[in-house]
């Protein structure tokens, strides 16, 4: 038996535990991911439709994280939790850049990031990674193997 040593210790390995283990590497911690499958290329997070939300506007039409809060709201009954709501609103095109700038393929249009129409929305705020459209060479399905890696 190996002892392994770590300040932070990651459980899991979806798109949760990776954004946490990124956070506790990039804070200093010595961190450890252990899933039962595939870091990275497990979970729901892997067959997810890849759709994210975000008040991004368009030239055409400005939104705001107030408006993205109050259609959220509205569409589900106000029995929402209002504080995950307001974080979502004002936290979501920042960590939207987040995974741009860490390679994620976003679409795109004119330079600027794509967004479309979704249920609930007032704005096109739907913006969606190429995985989306190409399913068949992203590393999409889950292998199954256990998995543990040091970051
Ligand atoms: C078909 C589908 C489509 C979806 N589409 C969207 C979408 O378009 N947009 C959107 O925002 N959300 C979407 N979702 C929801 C989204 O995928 C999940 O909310 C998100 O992936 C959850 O991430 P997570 O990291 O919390 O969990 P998961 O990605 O499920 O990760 C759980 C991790 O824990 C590991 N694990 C489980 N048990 C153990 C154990 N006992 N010991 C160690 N490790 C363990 C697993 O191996 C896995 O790595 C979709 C979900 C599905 C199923």
């Amino acid at each position: 038996m190996q002892d392994v040593h770590c300040q932070v210790l990651v459980i899991g390995g979806g798109a949760a535990a990776m954004r946490a283990a990124i956070a506790a590497h990039d804070a200093g911690a010595t961190t450890l991911i252990v899933s039962k499958q595939t870091p990275g290329y497990s979970g729901n997070s892997v067959i997810a439709r890849s759709g994210h939300s975000g008040p991004f506007g368009t030239p055409e039409l400005d939104d705001s994280p107030e408006l993205f809060v109050a259609d959220t709201l509205h569409a589900g009954s106000y029995v929402n939790h209002q504080p995950m709501v307001r974080a979502l609103a004002t936290e979501a095109c920042a960590r939207i850049a987040d995974l741009i700038a860490w390679g994620a393929p976003f679409l795109t249009r004119a330079g600027h990031i794509e967004t479309q129409p979704s249920a609930g929305h007032q704005r096109p705020r739907g913006c969606y990674t190429v995985k989306n459209l190409d399913r068949g060479r992203s590393p999409s399905a889950p292998t199954g193997r256990p998995g543990s890696v040091i970051c």
